[in-house]
């Protein structure tokens, strides 16, 4: 009989499993805790939980990590990991750390249906959903991972913000996301605040909707063009939910949102998205029009090129041209850093080295656990 995975549950959902054992809320209390804010995978290791509990679960429960496949580590602190989530699938997380603040880019699908132009993820289609389970275990790793690399003093995390960024839409496997935010936001759990944990959408209309009712967490819409014909080519979920009814469903949002702004992510293509006029045209669809007057930030990404897309990263001063004309209209626009070109940086691109579907297993065994002593990117993709 298969072990239930315990990292597939939020506090209720092993509240109700812990039921079923005849057990009480506070015993699944204590489970969680040990289990996420511990970062225990041994039951035997549970010493206040009741051994008759201990007894139980052992027969029947397991707390199941994803083996890392490989790993690439910067001079400046950047972690990637490579998660094997079988079938010949691979799933990154990368964590970035800052003065101030411990990121990790969690994934959510192994590959992505949406299949924006610009997206290395999106270029090796769609494989499957994540489990709530495998979308925490990349949390439940990197932070007690990170406590004992990173000789952490006792009671200090790692990490204190997720961002929904890395591969796959997350919308679109909403049922086993949003129990995973609720780990992330349990005080029994991560206890990160909403405000620290961000949802980054294509533009799935109907469910950020939805996310505003059940979990309401920050928000990051991925635009990467300022009109409809452009974007259908470079986000083809566009075609679906266009932009008037992108910008109308923000702004519903932003009623429940934990920040009082949206964050616009939009990728720098050479020649593509790139000119004054589509500056001017992106200034127009979130601040120009009464009804759709967004309150915003726009993050300038810098396009990381990879051979199959067939585009070209603008350069820098194109970037910081089209910034000034956001910034002189008063959009609170950022130039994403990018460091580290040199270890397959855009998102999807490690996982890619794994996705021959012919001879996947025996790739997945041969990639290395790599370290890479050269600055890698923040950033995870063009989310
Ligand atoms: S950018 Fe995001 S939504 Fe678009 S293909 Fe990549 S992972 Fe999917």
């Amino acid at each position: 009989m298969a072990l239930i995975n315990l990292l597939d549950f939020d506090l209720d959902g092993l509240a109700a499993y812990c039921e079923g054992l005849g057990e009480k809320r506070f015993r699944a209390t204590q489970l969680f805790r040990w289990i996420h804010q511990k970062g225990a995978a041994d039951f035997g290791a549970m010493t206040d939980l009741a051994k008759s509990l201990r007894d139980k679960l052992a027969g029947v429960a397991e707390v199941r990590p994803l083996p890392v496949a490989a790993e690439q580590a910067s001079a400046d602190g950047t972690i990637k990991w490579l998660f094997d989530v079988g079938g010949g699938n691979a799933v990154e997380a990368v964590f970035i750390p800052e003065d101030d603040r411990g990121t990790l880019c969690v994934s959510s699908q192994a590959g992505c249906a949406v299949g924006c132009r610009f997206c290395s993820t999106g270029h090796q289609g769609f494989s499957r959903n994540l489990t709530t389970g495998e979308i925490l275990a990349q949390l439940w790793y990197a932070e007690h991972h990170l406590r004992a690399r990173l000789k952490l003093a006792p009671g200090e995390r790692a990490i204190t913000n997720v961002v929904m960024m890395g591969m796959g839409e997350p919308l679109q496997n909403y049922g086993a996301l949003v129990p995973a935010l609720k780990v992330m936001l349990d005080d029994h759990g991560y206890g990160l605040s909403r405000r620290r944990v961000t949802v980054s959408t294509s533009g799935v209309v109907p469910m950020m909707d939805r996310l505003r009712e059940d979990c309401p967490v920050a928000l990051a819409v991925s635009l990467h063009a300022p009109n409809d014909a452009l974007r259908d080519d470079l986000v083809p979920l566009n075609k679906k939910y266009p932009l008037a009814e992108l910008m109308a469903a923000c702004m519903r949002y932003l009623e429940a949102a934990p920040r009082d702004f949206i964050t616009f992510e939009y990728c720098m293509l050479d020649g593509v998205n790139d000119s004054d006029e589509h500056a001017r045209q992106l200034l127009a669809l979130v601040h120009g029009r009464g009804e759709h007057r967004v309150p915003c930030k726009l993050n300038l990404i810098p396009f990381n090129p990879f051979p199959e897309s067939g585009l070209l990263r603008s350069p820098r001063a194109r970037v910081l041209a089209f910034a000034k004309i956001l910034q002189d209209a008063g959009i609170v626009t950022t130039v994403r850093k990018t460091r580290g070109d040199d270890i397959d940086a855009a998102c999807g691109q490690l996982a890619g080295e794994v996705q021959d579907r012919t001879r996947a297993a025996e790739r997945m065994k041969r990639l290395p656990v790599r370290v890479v002593a050269a600055p890698a990117d923040a950033r995870h993709k063009p989310h």
